[in-house]
């Protein structure tokens, strides 16, 4: 098995590019140079994690620090396919037979919670991220109409939801111009965005508060100490009462086992030359974002400048594959055969973190010093924006609705560095088949 010494922050110099980082101007961040910093909390990790943990605790009157190894928006909060879902990865009624209703119960409010907060700043912050409403669940299976139709039901009745609407054959064709789906489920209380456009909104808030951002600074240790904890960069001492780790599929050997915790795995996206509005909405009616029900999804929506932005297909290995446009434009090609006919002008790929139970890994370290968040498993978006609240709250001691995360346990993924991904990868090979017969 080849081995690879990089970090997997260095692993994305050679796409072609995304269609996001293209589509936004990067904030100038006049920086500090000092050396040494002595601060209430650093945070580590320019994604969303961070810069929502930093904007939460930095608004309650903390000094506060964010370092970031490469740019901001570099890791998946600057990638990934911005569909901002409501919930978790898990259905509920799953979640209630595993934690029990009332603690399910709880995350369901805090799902719903994650997308509002993520709506109230894009209010709040005038985020011109072009949010639009609808996330459809096209159903690959005949099977998926029987379970659509008790998912809506079932969450009518006990979480008195109505957002949800069923797309029956007729409905799912007139919506999505594809030969691929049998029916749909519609939630309406979900959205879809430019996330960069997102991030870079809040990133916005944090330098008119004057925040120090160290970009191309990759924390090599942290420490702690007998009056707090110590961070250490290549270049940096940071002296701080707290530390903030919200690195996700980046995080490597940072927390030390705590990797073990979830897979980090690649997913890739290809984006068209914009195909016009009209020929756009030949394709998806109404412009709501689409995901399948396949385990290794297919999932896609329409930018703000009418480009089909595709994403599917996920590697296992340490390696980054470079050539997504390859990968991903069969899958898509399947899904609608005349986008042939269009150029795709970007390519490019992100790493997340995938839990063993699907949802989202809190927890602290070092008596509480060292605070993380990581694990979203492809649902993080929303997710990660709530995470940065929460941790606020554990900071200033409120530590309840963090712990409706912390307190849900996680399995390690066995066989060490050389071998968890090899066994990570032959134990979904049996989902990955059912995708293909
Ligand atoms: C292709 C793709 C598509 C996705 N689609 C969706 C979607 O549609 N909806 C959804 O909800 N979720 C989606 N996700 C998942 C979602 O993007 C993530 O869950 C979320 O962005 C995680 O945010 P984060 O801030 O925790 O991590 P990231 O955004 O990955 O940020 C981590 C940051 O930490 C930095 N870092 C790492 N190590 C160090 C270090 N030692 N020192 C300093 N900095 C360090 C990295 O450079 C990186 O910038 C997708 C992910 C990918 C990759």
């Amino acid at each position: 098995m080849p081995i690879n010494k990089k970090n997997t922050f260095e692993q994305h110099d050679n796409e072609n590019g995304s269609f996001y980082h293209n589509s936004v101007n990067f904030p100038i961040l006049s920086n500090n140079t000092d050396s040494n910093f002595d601060v209430d909390v650093c945070i580590i990790g320019g994604g969303l994690t961070g810069i929502s943990s930093a904007l939460n605790i930095v608004r309650k009157g903390y000094s506060v620090i964010l370092l970031e190894a490469r740019k901001i928006g570099w890791g998946a909060s600057g990638r990934n396919g911005g569909q901002l879902g409501i919930g978790m990865r898990k259905s509920q009624s799953s979640l209630e037979k595993k934690l029990g209703i009332n603690h399910a119960k709880e995350l369901w409010k805090l799902g719903l919670e994650a997308v509002n907060e993520a709506k109230d700043h894009i209010k709040k912050y005038k985020i011109d991220c072009a949010l639009q409403n609808g996330v459809l669940t096209a159903g690959s299976y005949k099977k998926d109409e029987k379970e659509f139709l008790y998912e809506i039901d079932y969450i009518q009745k006990n979480y008195d939801f109505d957002k949800y609407e069923f797309f029956n054959f007729k409905k799912i064709k007139e919506e999505i111009n594809s030969k691929k789906y049998f029916s749909g489920l519609l939630n309406k209380g979900s959205y879809h965005l430019n996330p960069l456009k997102f991030l870079l909104g809040l990133t916005n808030q944090l330098i008119n508060l004057n925040v120090n951002i160290l970009e191309n600074t990759p924390v090599t240790n942290i420490e702690e100490t007998s009056d707090g904890i110590k961070i250490i960069t290549q270049k940096n001492i940071i002296k701080a009462k707290y530390a903030v780790v919200g690195c996700n599929g980046y995080l490597d050997k940072l927390l030390g086992k705590k990797r073990n915790k979830f897979m980090p795995i690649n997913n890739y996206i290809i984006a068209t030359e914009p195909l016009r509005e009209e020929k756009a909405k030949q394709l998806i009616k109404n412009n709501y974002a689409v995901c399948d029900t396949r385990f290794i999804i297919d999932y896609y929506r329409f930018s703000e400048d009418w480009r089909m932005i595709f994403g599917g297909g996920e590697t296992y290995t340490a390696s980054f594959n470079h050539d997504s446009e390859n990968f991903v434009k069969k899958r898509m090609y399947k899904v609608f055969p005349e986008l042939k006919k269009y150029k795709i002008e970007f390519s490019w790929g992100g790493t997340l973190a995938i839990t063993v139970n699907r949802l989202p890994d809190f927890g602290t370290m070092m008596n509480g010093k060292l605070i993380y968040a990581h694990g979203y498993s492809g649902h993080g978006l929303a997710l990660s924006t709530l995470a940065g609240k929460l941790i606020a709250e554990k900071i200033s001691g409120f530590s309840d609705r963090f712990n409706f995360f912390e307190s849900i346990k996680h399995i390690s993924i066995p066989g060490g560095d050389f071998f968890r991904r090899p066994i990570y990868s032959a134990s979904i090979a049996y989902y990955k088949m059912r995708d293909i017969f």
